[in-house]
């Protein structure tokens, strides 16, 4: 920062899992630049970016958010220790449309706990809102597992922005309320 008052040091670490084809990159491209893509580029993706967000505590103090996608690993089931570590918060993300990306979260959520502090905030996240005809997973089904589990929910779609700039600030609004 540039050390005026009110300026914010913190850097939080957020990471994106879910099944490949699930919608992280889309997201993360949708979140930090407004932009989605038709086709997937597994293998292009960045490691992260970085972002400011207001922490809504009407102190108009910023922090720095760094966000990690998967960049395709996932496929292999060769997401990292190294990719978790750090993290304070996690989306945990599924199709709307593909049932078995949703029964998969449990496994990301093991994971997770795994190589994680207890106190990370996470949100399930059902992607792809938009496909209504398609959808495989109800509102309610995600919501009632999310509370199961102790985990935050939303519902997003990439493709028309619902609630994605919404998901990533209530995560930062989380971390940043459990540490102050
Ligand atoms: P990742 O493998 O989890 O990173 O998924 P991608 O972000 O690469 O997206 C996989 C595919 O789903 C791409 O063809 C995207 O265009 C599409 N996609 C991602 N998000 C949405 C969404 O919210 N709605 C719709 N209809 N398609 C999406
Ligand atoms: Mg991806």
């Amino acid at each position: 920062g540039s050390g005026k008052e009110g300026d914010y040091e913190e850097l939080y670490k957020v990471v994106i899992i879910g099944d490949s084809g699930v919608g992280k990159s889309n997201l993360l491209s949708r979140y930090s630049r407004d932009e989605f893509h038709v086709k997937s580029k597994a293998t292009i993706g960045v490691e992260f970016q970085t972002q400011a967000v207001d922490v809504g505590d009407d102190s108009g103090r910023h922090v720095q958010v760094q966000i990690w996608d998967t960049a395709g690993q996932e496929r292999f089931r060769a997401v990292t220790s190294a990719y978790y570590r750090g993290a304070l918060g996690a989306l945990i993300v599924y199709d709307v449309t593909r049932k078995l990306t949703f029964e998969n979260t449990a496994r990301w959520l093991e994971e997770l706990r795994m190589h994680s502090n207890t106190t990370i905030v996470i949100m399930l996240v059902g992607n792809k809102s938009d496909l209504e005809e398609a959808r495989e997973v109800s509102i309610g089904e995600g919501s009632t597992y999310a509370e199961a589990k102790g985990l935050i929910f939303m519902e997003t779609s990439a493709l028309n922005a619902n609630n994605v700039s919404c998901a990533f600030e209530m995560v930062v609004r989380e971390i940043h309320n459990q540490i102050t």
